[in-house]
């Protein structure tokens, strides 16, 4: 079946009501649209732990910066369309840029120091905008639950802060990255890839595995991971990395020294195209291991 396309606010809330009537759950999954298996992937995961699921597919100004090409961000709803409606997609929210800051439009949602750092860094002002969205979005289509992937984990850290902070009584389910077959995380944005940089893209992920291969062997040194790391991206000649961070998994600090759970996060331009992917490790802590066994 072909997912209702709902444009308007007053109508997505009038459903999500009827909806909430009836004594459906509501599962979100917010996106900007050009959808790929990672998306899915995150339909799938509502479907499972939801009635109705309720995709939006939103350009969000508000998170782009001053010299982010918005206009060129990939765009194509009938094909979206289709496939919503193979992963199990109910309802398409696809509002206009109007509807979202009509005129005299002024309040944003800022969440503190885990917006600060890592993307938050480089992108000024990026955090402010998705929380801003995604508040809007959530008083819109009043989802029970709403999932977010990995692949984003300083967003999915966010998200999950705000809702703490503001008292939403929403469930935030975080779900896998989903990759390509030579590791290279999916993402809308490796459309504007050449053959040629599609090809030296996969360095990100190699890069991770050695950090995730090193760690195993025991390095617990930052540093040595991330000269590590930069050795592997810097054999793609159109590479250039704008940070490798080691991370708390929880509060995004960086660590000193390697323990605990956390974050390998980079985000590196090949060409012009920036491109993010993390993965999460985490190690024994040794006294734990004695003191058990
Ligand atoms: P976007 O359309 O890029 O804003 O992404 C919408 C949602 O899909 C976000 O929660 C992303 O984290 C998630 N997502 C994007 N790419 C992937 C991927 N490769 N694997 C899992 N989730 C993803």
């Amino acid at each position: 079946m072909q997912p209702q396309v709902i444009k308007s606010v007053q109508e997505m809330r009038l459903r999500s009501a009827q909806l909430r009537q009836s004594g459906h759950r509501i599962a979100f999954v917010p996106t900007m649209g050009y959808l790929h298996e990672g998306h899915l992937s995150l339909v799938r995961k509502a479907r499972d732990l939801a009635d109705v699921v309720v995709m939006s597919i939103f350009v969000n100004p508000a998170q782009f910066g001053p010299n982010e090409d918005i206009a060129a961000y990939p765009r194509d709803l009938a094909r979206d369309k289709r496939l919503a409606a193979s992963a199990g997609t109910d309802i398409i929210f696809s509002p206009s840029n109007a509807e979202m800051y009509p005129e005299g439009y002024q309040t944003s949602v800022l969440v503190k120091d885990v917006s600060q750092g890592l993307c938050g860094a480089f992108r000024p002002g990026h955090f402010e905008g998705v929380a801003t969205v995604v508040a809007k979005l959530f008083n819109i289509v009043r989802p029970h639950l709403a999932v977010f992937g990995e692949k984003d984990a300083q967003q999915a850290i966010v998200i999950q802060r705000m809702v703490v902070d503001l008292n939403m009584d929403i469930d935030i389910v975080v779900a896998p990255i989903v990759r390509e077959h030579d590791g290279l995380a999916m993402s809308s944005r490796n459309e504007y890839l050449t053959a040629d940089e599609r090809r030296q893209a996969a360095v990100l992920f190699e890069s991770l595995r050695t950090a995730k291969e090193l760690i195993a062997a025991g390095e617990r040194d930052v540093d040595n991971v991330k000269t590590a790391m930069r050795t592997v991206i810097s054999k793609a000649s159109k590479s250039r990395i704008q940070y490798i961070e080691i991370a708390d998994s929880i509060n995004l600090k960086p660590l000193g020294r390697i323990a605990g759970e956390f974050y390998v996060l980079l985000a590196v331009y090949i060409g012009k195209t920036r491109l993010i992917d993390n993965v999460k490790i985490s190690v024994p802590d040794k006294n734990i291991g004695q003191n058990s066994h």
